[in-house]
């Protein structure tokens, strides 16, 4: 069986509404940690309050347009937004590369999403909202469900290898440490990747997530910026390192067991 692989105007389309789902996350991240409502009130400019109108909420069309500013008191409007959008609509066009049109895609769909707000808030604030990684279990439960893409022993076991391996590292590190260096927000996240990904890929989270904490928190330990057991935002890491296992984890095992049996 010849396996169809999708077009660009496919990819443009699929870029497209990931820009579109990034602009709703944009509020997400910006309201969710500050406990406001998700929908109201309307989207308006922070400094002159004035309301965005609707051709000024296209993704990223709209901020070339504007240049940046807001079209009442010219104000900038922050990169994040464009980037937000951005890197929705890449991330979705990637994980397209990676299936196809496969019944699994929503589901990783909705996993990107969710840890694209769930990164920025934790950079932003420290914190991963449960409002956001326990929505995000039982969104992947359901459609797991209804979707039957995988056995669901298979979404149990990604479930118990990422949720009890994280806590395990989080009680050494508190021994090591004798505070605590990993918060159980990123525990529930872990477990949250395991309902979505599956033991195989989850496993693979954690290598490559550990590998790009370590070396993004050694280099700042290095440079100076942090100390030595201090308390870093884990969950952008663990967030790459999935999205990462998901997409090359096949071929980076591959490579790593042909270093290891030559
Ligand atoms: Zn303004």
């Amino acid at each position: 069986m010849t396996q169809y692989s999708p077009q660009w105007p496919e990819y443009a389309a699929i870029f497209g509404l990931g820009s579109i789902i990034g602009s709703f996350l944009n509020v997400v991240i910006h309201r969710l940690p500050k406990g406001k409502s998700l929908a109201y009130p309307a989207s308006h400019c922070p400094n002159c309050k004035r309301p965005v109108r609707p051709w000024e909420n296209i993704p990223l069309l709209s901020f070339i347009l504007l240049r940046g500013k807001c079209a009442g008191c010219k104000s900038p409007i922050s990169w994040r937004y464009p980037a937000v959008e951005a890197v929705t609509g890449a991330l979705f066009a990637l994980i397209l590369w990676k299936t196809g049109w496969r019944i699994e895609l929503p589901i990783y769909l909705l996993m990107t999403a969710l840890l694209i707000a769930l990164s920025a808030i934790d950079i932003a604030t420290m914190r991963l909202p449960n409002a956001l990684t326990l929505t995000g279990a039982i969104g992947a439960i359901v459609l797991t469900l209804v979707l039957r893409t995988h056995f669901w022993l298979d979404m149990i076991l990604g479930a118990v290898v990422g949720f009890g391996l994280l806590y395990l590292m989080g009680l050494i590190g508190s021994l090591l440490f004798r505070k605590e260096t990993l918060g159980l927000g990123d525990v529930k996240l872990a477990g949250m990747i395991g309902l979505f990904i599956g033991p195989a890929y989850t496993a693979g989270m954690y290598l490559i997530g550990i590998f790009l904490g370590g070396l993004v928190g050694g280099g700042l330990i290095l440079a100076g910026g942090k100390k030595w057991g201090e308390k870093i935002p884990f969950g952008p890491y663990l967030a790459a390192g999935s999205i990462v296992s998901l997409v090359w984890g096949e071929k980076l095992w591959r490579w790593y067991i042909g270093l290891a049996f030559r």
